[in-house]
């Protein structure tokens, strides 16, 4: 069965179901049980919206600009 990928309204998650064709139309309840959810459109086109680096709690553009001490414990070096 294929893999769909899904995300929560509710609480913001993204989870994936094995669907079969039937019930891929159905309402999937995420694991936290809201209904509000909405299948993606693929997971390569989630992939690619996690990876960019809106998080950095410096809020510098690049790993190499977070030097300056202000957010220390590792949290910019996920690139
Ligand atoms: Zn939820």
């Amino acid at each position: 069965m294929p893999l769909y990928e899904f995300r929560c309204r509710s609480c913001d998650r993204v989870f994936d179901r094995r669907l079969s064709h039937q019930d891929r139309h159905q309402v999937t309840p995420c694991p936290e049980g809201h209904a509000d959810t909405v299948r993606l459109l693929s997971r390569f086109s989630t992939a690619r919206a996690q990876a960019v680096p809106a998080l950095t709690p410096c809020g510098a553009p690049s790993p190499g600009g977070c030097g300056g001490g202000g957010c220390g414990g590792g949290a910019c070096h996920a690139g």
